[in-house]
């Protein structure tokens, strides 16, 4: 996502927490303001931290690779230097338990496939 897109996202999501804010101030107006203020802030923070999270994701136009030593290939099976592409475009294994490495061939092989 560019820069621009982003940012125009952003001021969005920021006008759509304005009616949630208003909203929750409007029930809470019995209790004082600050009290009413952090109530809203909390519900936002916890709806918002996914949209932010979604808005920030990083993505990558080149990939990303993880090189490991002395690793088994997920595809042949042979004892190499393993490779993997852990970020690229919508390709995103940065939080994968279990991760797949491959010989040179194979993970050359891999990257094809992602590319697609
Ligand atoms: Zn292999």
């Amino acid at each position: 996502m560019d820069f621009v897109k982003k940012y125009f996202l952003y001021l969005v999501r920021w006008q759509l927490s304005t009616p949630i804010l208003a909203i929750v101030l409007k029930l809470l107006s019995n209790m004082s303001t600050l009290t009413a203020t952090i109530i809203a802030n909390l519900i936002g923070g916890l709806i918002f931290f996914w949209v932010d999270k979604v808005i920030f994701k990083k993505t990558s136009d080149v990939p990303l690779w993880e090189i490991k030593n002395n690793v088994t290939c997920y595809d042949c099976h042979k004892k190499s230097k393993g490779y993997r592409i852990v970020l690229w475009g919508n390709y995103d294994r940065t939080d994968d338990k279990n991760p797949h490495y491959r010989c040179r061939d194979c993970s050359i092989k891999k990257m094809h496939t992602i590319a697609k």
